[in-house]
């Protein structure tokens, strides 16, 4: 027998609608390109999503078009998560740190008709746009003031397009099941894959961060999303933010640590999101400059391992909780958040930070499970290890334009990290599969090695890949970026630092210091770059020999 509840579509023009009626003065602040600050309000907010949709709908963009976006977080941005979904579009966040060519690949794949993009990018598009025939347009996110010249087809501006419409406009009642907008991942092997969110799948996942126990969201709240609104959604944060009515502080394209820092103590941030690399940046700016952050309660850290040192760092010195997160742009991203339990609390801190480096417990919504390479679920004993894979209502099915789909057999998503889950369900991604390394049979975490050699205090950036040796198949090559290029670390003292906290066989054979290590579009270190500059290194035949 069934419910006799109502069935009504969740759909994501309720959120900002939500927002506008019960917050309607709640604030929406922004950096902007121009450099400036823009306020104002979810009532604004909404009333110029609608006008934008009206504004689609009067260039001719029909229910199902997708509709590109290139751009920082800004209240404009903010604007085309609704208006662009909200009138049945589907909205495409291009990530422009990605390679022309993927960027051309995925503009192309995806079929967009329009662009939105920030003035920083008119360069970058006006050399693509040749290969980019079936563009109808593109609409620069500025007013008439700041459009500036260029060769750029149809470039419209976005406060032109927008004002004249009066945003009497009634959303659309869609189909919960239909798509909102596609993330392309960042496809460090092969071509970029799209996924294509739908509306109720983005608002069963803004329902579970805004939760107590995730991201402890509610109107009270001020949320400051420093993760792009291109880098798998924002991590829900936009969505999440209107669905609580909380107060929101946008970056644009200031994400240095000295920028961060001064919208943090201006606006009373408690709770900002961003991958670590930000983190480095914003925590080498406290030091040098002496100040604080102080209204900031918890910092969200995800997209890659957080080293245990600024966990330490963020929590002893500036007492900043650190909450680090899991997930893929095929998760929505969101699988797991690592928030200490009761009883964790009450464990000495080095004991908490055993529990703080590992990537946390899936939100509800979300199953996991790590399997062998004969798909057998293994224990939660947190030592066996496997392939991490989960299930879940928000969890991608088939890629954008592919019939196949992207699942097991049994139904369920294999995320391509290795990892262990312990007794308390809480999980801990050793490597990307195709990082591990593999030396003798036995494999060896390079996050783990990353991890432990981070915390030296000469080093500043740390990377672990395999290279090839005659006996043992591969052995680990430490690559660290020092803290001070004129006195780097010395080998045996590096070695000596992480005896105590990693097997002795999983020791690195060599180090080799760079000045720099590559990261990919989303900010994790790029270990095929690695790996390819390091292809022809011979290690040393060290005692593993
Ligand atoms: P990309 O487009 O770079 O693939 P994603 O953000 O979708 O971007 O990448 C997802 C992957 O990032 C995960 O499968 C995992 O390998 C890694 N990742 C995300 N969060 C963490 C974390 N907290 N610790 C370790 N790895 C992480």
């Amino acid at each position: 027998m069934f419910g006799q509840m109502q069935d009504s579509p969740l759909l994501v023009s309720q959120l900002i609608e939500h927002a506008a009626t019960l917050y309607p003065e709640q604030v929406i602040a922004t950096k902007t390109v121009e450099g400036h600050w823009h306020e104002y309000n979810y009532k604004e907010a909404a009333l110029r999503s609608r006008k934008l949709a009206q504004a689609l709908l009067r260039i001719g963009v029909k229910d199902g078009d997708v509709i590109a976006t290139m751009a920082w977080n800004t209240y404009r941005h903010f604007e085309c998560w609704y208006g662009i979904s909200g009138m049945g579009a589907i909205l495409h966040t291009v990530n422009p740190r990605l390679f022309p060519e993927q960027l051309d690949y995925i503009i192309n794949h995806a079929q967009d008709q329009y662009i939105f993009i920030d003035t920083t990018f008119v360069p970058l598009l006006e050399k693509l746009q040749a290969q980019l025939p079936h563009v109808k347009g593109y609409i620069l996110m500025t007013d008439s003031a700041h459009m500036p010249d260029t060769s750029l087809k149809n470039a419209l501006c976005y406060e032109t397009l927008i004002e004249q419409e009066s945003g009497d406009f009634t959303w659309p009642v869609l189909d919960e099941r239909q798509a909102t907008s596609i993330c392309y991942t960042s496809g460090t092997t092969g071509n970029p894959k799209g996924v294509l969110y739908s509306h109720r799948s983005s608002i069963l996942h803004s329902w579970a961060i805004t939760a107590k126990s995730v991201g402890n969201i509610d109107h009270e709240t001020c949320i400051l999303p420093i993760v792009p609104m291109f880098h798998a959604n924002a991590w829900g944060l936009v969505y999440a933010s209107a669905m609580t009515g909380a107060k929101v502080v946008l970056p644009g394209p200031h994400l240095d640590g000295k920028s961060v820092c001064q919208m943090v103590n201006k606006y009373e941030v408690d709770l900002t999101a961003a991958v670590p690399t930000v983190w480095t940046m914003l925590l080498q700016y406290l030091e040098a400059s002496g100040e604080t952050l102080e209204s900031l309660n918890s910092v969200l850290i995800g997209g890659s391992a957080v080293p245990r040192s600024m966990i330490e760092k963020f929590e002893t010195v500036y007492g900043v909780e650190v909450w680090q997160a899991w997930g893929m742009t095929e998760m929505s991203p969101l699988g797991s958040l690592n928030r200490l339990s009761k009883q964790d609390k009450k464990l000495d801190y080095q004991q908490q930070l055993d529990i703080k480096v590992k990537q946390g417990r899936p939100c509800f919504g979300v199953q996991m499970k790590i399997v062998d390479d004969n798909n057998t679920t293994l224990a939660n004993d947190g030592s066996a290890f496997g392939r991490l894979m989960v299930k879940g209502p928000w969890v991608v099915a088939s890629y954008f334009k592919s019939d196949k789909s992207a699942l097991e057999d049994d139904g369920w998503f294999d995320t391509g990290d290795v990892a262990t889950i312990d007794a308390s369900g809480n999980m801990q991604i050793t490597d990307r599969s195709k990082d591990v390394i593999k030396s003798g049979g036995e494999w060896i975490s390079s996050i783990d090695l990353e991890n432990a050699a981070m915390g030296h205090p000469d080093i500043q950036e740390a990377a672990v890949i395999g290279v090839a040796h005659p006996k043992w198949e591969e052995r680990p090559l430490l690559i660290v970026v020092p803290k001070d290029a004129t006195n780097p670390p010395n080998m045996e003292h590096v070695l000596h630092f992480l005896s105590d906290k990693v097997a002795k066989w999983w020791l690195p054979d060599d180090m080799a210091i760079v000045t720099d290590i590559p990261h990919t579009a989303t900010g994790k270190i790029n270990k095929l770059g690695l790996r390819h500059q390091f292809k022809d290194y011979k290690l040393p035949i060290t005692q593993n020999a």
